[in-house]
């Protein structure tokens, strides 16, 4: 029922589907620790008799822990998407736009020299942690970050090139609530791939579980060779990407180029090729869904312009098309990322609830089995009792009978003998 419930959310709110999703199975993994510990219940109090193993005792304490370890997985369990481009093609301007916010710092002062992670936090005022540590850091030093590395006065703990910043905000500021964050949603923003070629070890520590990949592209220049070589990379790790490509800037080149519907069609023909033919991560009908023309910069400015964080947007000519391209590209984003990490993440889970559920079943057919071996060894006892008991019966009965004859006879005898030897 639920479920059904969540088909039809997904249909208006894919981001919906995957909490409703992680519900769902929270609640079939309740349902089945409720069940475990019964059965360990059960387990404990027969535990005089010698029909339930210790084997079998330990594989549903084993089992009960397995469950809670997961239980405690998927409430961490999120959707990942990562950022990648040249540095200043706009990837943190585009984050910024999908979060309605100037969550990340942008513009050519800054380098993201290392991975930017924005997740949601409850708390009402942000912060940032550097990989596991705890410690929390002041959100003020995110802009300061670049310089901070190079400091060596810093109060900064010594970061690599892919350590992780986190960046915590909240899910609701007063200026509104934040969809993306609020829904599980976490986003990655990478070091600029021509700054360094490290890839490998990127992608192994940040990418893996990511469930869908932007582009950020510059639309006045075309792919890098750099660029491209990161995403064969991805392709060949992660078996079929979801990959998006932004022409990111397509107001720049709108405004200084007159033959615009030409140069768009050079790069539709370009990054089609290289999804179809190069990649092999879609096919020719889903590619249209994987590349926009977009201003990201436009797009923020007007949300921020809604949200009364600015009084003035910027807005070229043209702007109403390309923001409805990046809404366009956002509603694809949003079906792909959720029904990638259902797939991927709680399929999964899915997969271990019904080993676990097989295993209880084994178990407890071999408790059933033994138990029924021995109420059978123990009725063929109680036969074989009953058959001595009753042959001791008859014994008896036969020796009573014998017994009472010869005292008869005896008492008859000594009777005969008293009275004989009286009359003697
Ligand atoms: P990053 O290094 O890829 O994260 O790039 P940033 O987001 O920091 O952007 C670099 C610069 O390009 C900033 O000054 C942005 O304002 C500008 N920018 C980003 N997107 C656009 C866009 O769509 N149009 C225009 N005209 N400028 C943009």
């Amino acid at each position: 029922h639920s479920l059904k419930n969540s088909r039809r959310v997904a249909d208006n709110e894919p981001l919906l589907r995957f909490r409703e999703a992680k519900k769902v199975l929270g609640d079939v993994y309740g349902e089945l620790k409720d069940n475990v510990a019964e059965l360990e219940g059960v387990y404990k109090e027969i535990k005089e008799n010698d029909f339930v193993s210790a084997e079998q005792r330990e594989e549903i304490e084993a089992i009960r822990d397995s469950i809670k370890t997961i239980m405690d997985t998927f409430q961490r369990d999120n959707m990942k998407v990562v950022f990648f481009g040249r540095t200043s093609n706009g990837k943190s301007t585009t984050i910024n736009a999908m979060l309605h916010e100037k969550v990340l710092p942008q513009g050519m002062g800054h380098t993201t020299c290392c991975f930017l992670q924005v997740e949601g936090s409850e708390d009402e005022v942000g912060h940032l942690q550097l990989d596991d540590n705890p410690q929390k850091i002041d959100m003020k030093m995110l802009g300061k970050i670049g310089h901070a590395l190079s400091d060596e006065n810093s109060d900064l703990p010594a970061m690599g090139q892919d350590s992780l910043l986190r960046v915590f905000h909240p899910k609701q500021t007063e200026s509104g609530e934040c969809r993306l964050l609020q829904n599980d949603v976490v986003i990655l923003d990478s070091p600029g791939v021509d700054l360094s070629p490290e890839f490998d070890s990127w992608i192994d520590k940040h990418c893996l579980d990511a469930d869908v990949f932007v582009l950020v592209s510059n639309a006045e220049s075309t792919l890098t060779q750099a660029e491209k070589n990161f995403f064969l990379r991805v392709a060949k790790k992660l078996s079929k990407p979801n990959v998006f490509i932004l022409n990111n800037r397509w107001d720049a080149s709108a405004a200084e180029t007159e033959n615009i519907e030409d140069v768009k069609k050079q790069h539709l023909t370009r990054f089609r090729q290289f999804l179809v033919d190069e990649l092999e991560v879609c096919s020719e009908r889903e590619v249209n869904d994987r590349i926009f023309f977009v201003s990201s910069r436009e797009v923020l400015e007007s949300r921020l312009k809604a949200r009364g964080l600015v009084q003035k947007a910027y807005q070229a000519e043209g702007h109403g098309t390309r923001a409805l391209e990046f809404q366009n590209f956002e509603r694809h984003f949003e079906q792909c990322i959720s029904r990638s990490a259902i797939h991927t993440k709680f399929e999964a889970h899915n997969r271990r609830a019904h080993e676990m559920i097989g295993k209880m079943r084994l178990n407890l057919n071999s408790v059933l089995t033994s138990a029924a071996e021995q109420r059978s060894k123990l009725q063929n006892e109680l036969n074989e009792a009953t058959r001595t008991f009753n042959e001791c019966r008859v014994n008896f009965t036969q020796f009573e009978k014998a017994y009472r004859e010869q005292t008869e006879q005896l008492r008859a005898e000594v009777h005969l003998k008293v009275s004989a030897d009286f009359f003697e």
